[in-house]
């Protein structure tokens, strides 16, 4: 079987949505892809995308764009929050380079441009309520229509709505973990180094961005006070200086220039047990949503969305091709996750010997350090 002519229907355009629309498109599939905000946009943060994310998006077709606005890593360097120790974690002795910090709007743009290009239909305002998976997925939007599809893919993130439909409701676990998350000017001219302050209960990760113009800023601290999960809760850049305030004049330096600020809670879910059920399947966060302590969901959501195409378009019917992605992709995407939450707490040990030991254990390559 080949996905030529098949009618694909794909939730969420994010960036395994957007992804896995262009990889099907590419291969003859009629695709649409339904989002429910009203444009394919994101809000400012900053994405490393390491050499396994970069291969997908060069497959795509997409890889030089991505190299012309971001900004390829040099190296990670593990600071102590007060001390001069410095461990750093030379990326030129990698063999494969492709290593980029980049700006999530700017990725979206060139997928979702990548994916019209391939002829796939973007249609805004579409809020997918519910899903009936089956041989012949439906799909209920909240503006009443009906969408029936030879498969369904549901790439909508976090709180997906095809998830629960196969797999029954979940209740993810707050980490005790907050983040903040903000972009600031990169005064110092800052080289293209992902920096990451370690302190008791605290860490600070930043890196340049937009050919250096600017600095992604990510702040963790653990606090047993409960917040809501989502990216756009506002906080007082008072409080982020606040929490940070005994750390040394490199964070303040970056601190003092935040004017903006967003804070998250960190919750930790498990992977889905079912990706595919019929004619339908999970996708990215929908299916295994990460700890950004490895920096690997967006690069785990482009792989995905690579070996979904790859199988469908390589399958005796549908519903075994969608198993034999999940077959594919589910132990590494579980061992990645995994990764992630062993090492939420290395970056807090209370002392500073032990902190930098533990992460000369961090691994380099294609899933590397925290976002
Ligand atoms: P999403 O990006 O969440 O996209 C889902 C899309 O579906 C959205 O557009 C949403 O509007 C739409 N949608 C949702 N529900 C519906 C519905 N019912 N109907 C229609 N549309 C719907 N990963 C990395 O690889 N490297 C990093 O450096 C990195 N840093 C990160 C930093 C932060 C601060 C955070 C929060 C995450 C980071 N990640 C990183 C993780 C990465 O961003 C996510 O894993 C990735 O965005 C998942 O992509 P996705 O397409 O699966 O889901």
């Amino acid at each position: 079987m080949s996905v030529i002519g098949l009618n694909i229907l794909v939730i969420g355009g994010g960036i395994g949505g957007l992804a896995v629309a262009r990889a099907l498109a590419l291969r003859g599939g009629s695709v649409t892809l339904l989002e429910q905000a009203e444009a394919i946009a994101e809000v400012g943060a900053g994405l490393q995308i390491s050499p396994n994310g970069f291969a997908v998006l060069d497959a795509l077709g997409l890889g030089q764009d991505l190299v012309r606005g971001s900004v390829r890593a040099n190296a990670v360097s593990l600071r102590d929050y007060r001390r001069s120790e410095v461990l750093r974690l030379d990326l030129g002795r990698l063999e494969n380079r492709n290593y980029y910090f980049t700006h999530r709007a700017d990725l979206i743009e060139i997928l979702a441009h990548g994916a019209r290009e391939a002829g796939v239909r973007i249609r805004l305002l579409h809020k997918v309520d519910r899903v009936d998976p089956g041989d012949r997925p439906r799909v209920h939007t909240a503006n009443g229509a009906v969408i029936e599809a030879d498969v369904v893919i549901g790439a909508d993130g976090l709180h997906s709505c095809l998830r629960p439909a196969l797999n029954g409701d979940a209740s993810p676990r707050f980490t005790g973990q907050v983040a903040w998350r903000t972009i600031i000017p990169n005064d110092a001219n800052r080289p293209p180094e992902a920096w990451v302050h370690m302190g008791p209960g605290r860490h600070m990760v930043s890196y340049p961005l937009r050919g250096g113009s600017a600095l992604n800023l990510v702040a963790v601290q653990e606090r047993h006070a409960w917040v809501d999960e989502g990216w756009s809760h506002q906080d007082s850049p008072d409080t982020l200086r606040a929490t940070f305030a005994d750390f040394g004049p490199e964070v303040q330096k970056m601190l003092a220039r935040v004017e903006t600020v967003h804070l998250w809670g960190l919750f930790r879910h498990p992977v889905a047990r079912h990706w595919q059920g019929g004619n339908s399947a999970l996708l990215g966060d929908a299916a295994h949503p990460t700890l950004p302590f490895l920096a690997q969901g967006a690069c785990m959501a482009l792989e995905d969305a690579w070996a979904l195409a790859d199988e469908l378009d390589n399958s005796e019917d549908t519903a075994s091709g969608l198993a034999a992605y999940q077959a594919r992709r589910a132990a590494r995407a579980s061992r990645v996750i995994n990764a992630a939450t062993g090492n939420a707490w290395k970056y807090h040990l209370r002392s500073a010997p032990v902190r930098f030991a533990a992460h000369t254990a961090l691994k380099v390559g294609g899933a590397l350090a925290p976002s």
